[in-house]
């Protein structure tokens, strides 16, 4: 078969080579000149395959109104009154029912389980190199009552998957690059298991591998203006460069997702939470992080990421419902002021600030599964997760367009599902 997949951020890049493997003709459409351009360009690059929880939360619902009002809060709204942010708010409100979010977690624990084994089976069965390892991530509390339920969280949980609950103490012994007190901290918990690795480097080592492919097209710098139906059906997309004709094509085109899925009909629930990150490099020897840490409190993740020979640490958070991807300095700023403060870090010049699109839906798991037009399969939606999730999600796309089983359960992924 012949399959157009629509975007070529990490997660269509992904899902070209597992439908390769699979053995269909792939063409690759995005409207930037080379790959990974957007959301996937210079993200957290946590492997994050235990911290799953969702965004929507009865916790995040408390804090909703003083998230949304202080300046300084790592989220804003900025959209006023759009249509779509309503009924995206609308389902993101049902979503933080405690149901909702157990069905999530668990949803998700099993597709970053298998996002794991598949991101080992890529990195070895094509020799990439992005600086994959297992680094550990420690999660430190500021606040009492979040570190409680994270600590219940734990040792309720049945399997051992090797996370520690740590007293501030603990935490600044394991991580000494954490310049804080301890009673500024509340605690941590360390999962020792968890993986770092730099996102855009996997999408350019993967982007060899497909060019090297003969049954892979590329067509790139071509914008997708809209789909070409025909009975029914959609049977080509509308580029700068003519239409692209193909059996079915899987729609990756991260935040701009939604407005695809209007052009073709039908409601996707999927909206862009604008993030940030900035990348010290090379990181001083001494501030050098051990593992990669996420403060709970600011919504703040710090990655050590391995480039050619030195180790850069990539910052990033901050979650704005905003749609443009022009840099606030002011919000560069709060990552800047953050590293002083967390690695004593003062960067003054060459923080490589960077913006991107986070494609959210409203309970933070990707929709996976085919669309209500004949011929357009849906992958995603992966949030802040689609670095952790992409190998799982393009294994699962490939084998329900093969028709084959799954071990993951696709209705939870399914569009029908999202509130
Ligand atoms: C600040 C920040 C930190 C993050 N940290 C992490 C992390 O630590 N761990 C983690 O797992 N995830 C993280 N994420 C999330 C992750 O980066 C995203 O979920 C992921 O990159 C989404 O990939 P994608 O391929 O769906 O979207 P994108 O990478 O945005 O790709 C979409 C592609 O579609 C193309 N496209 C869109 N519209 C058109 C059009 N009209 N015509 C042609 N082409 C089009 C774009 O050019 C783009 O190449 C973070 C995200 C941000 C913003």
């Amino acid at each position: 078969m012949k399959i157009c997949v629509l975007g070529a951020g990490v997660i269509g890049l992904t899902t070209a080579w597992c439908l390769t493997e699979a053995g269909h003709d792939v063409i690759i459409v995005d409207r930037h000149a080379s790959t990974a351009k957007d959301a996937s360009a210079a993200n957290g690059g946590q492997l994050s395959y235990a911290f799953v929880a969702p965004l929507a939360s009865p916790a995040t619902l408390r804090k909703l109104p003083s998230l949304l009002l202080s300046p300084d809060s790592p989220m804003r709204i900025r959209a006023g009154l759009d249509p779509a942010l309503i009924s995206w708010g609308a389902r993101f409100l049902l979503a933080c029912r405690p149901a909702a979010v157990r069905e999530t977690i668990a949803a998700q624990l099993a597709l970053a389980a298998l996002s794991r084994s598949e991101l080992a089976r890529l990195t070895q069965s094509l020799m990439l190199s992005f600086g994959l390892r297992t680094a550990g991530k420690l999660v430190v509390f500021r606040s009492r009552n979040e570190f409680d339920s994270a600590r219940r969280a734990v040792t309720a949980k049945a399997d051992d998957d090797g996370q520690q609950v740590l007293t501030p103490a603990e935490c600044l012994a394991l991580e000494p690059a954490l310049r804080l007190d301890a009673h500024e901290l509340a605690g941590g918990i360390f999962t020792a298991s968890e993986q770092v690795g730099d996102c855009a480097a996997f999408c350019a080592g993967l982007t060899l591998r497909l060019r090297g492919q003969r049954n892979v097209e590329w067509v790139l710098g071509s914008e997708i203006a809209g789909p070409v139906r025909s009975g029914g059906r959609l049977v080509a997309v509308d580029t700068g460069k003519g239409h692209v004709q193909a059996d079915h094509f899987v729609l990756c085109m991260g935040a701009a997702s939604g407005a695809f899925a209007k052009a073709c009909g039908f409601y996707l629930p999927i909206y862009p939470l604008k993030g940030y990150s900035i990348t010290l490099s090379p990181a001083p020897e001494a501030r050098l992080l051990r593992h990669s840490v996420t403060d709970m409190e600011r919504k703040l993740v710090f990655a050590p990421l391995a480039r050619d020979r030195h180790t850069a640490i990539r910052v990033a958070g901050i979650a704005d419902l905003e749609s443009d991807t022009i840099i606030d300095a002011g919000r560069v700023e709060v990552l800047r002021r953050a590293s002083a403060e967390l690695l004593g870090i003062d960067a003054a010049s060459d923080i490589e600030p960077w913006c991107g699109l986070r494609p959210m839906t409203p309970d933070s798991r990707p929709i996976i599964g085919w669309s209500p037009l004949d011929g357009l399969f849906i992958n995603s939606g992966h949030g802040m997760l689609g670095w952790t999730l992409a190998c799982g999600s393009a294994r699962l796309t490939a084998d329900m367009i093969g028709c084959k089983p799954s071990v993951t359960a696709i209705g939870a992924f399914a569009l029908r599902r999202a509130a």
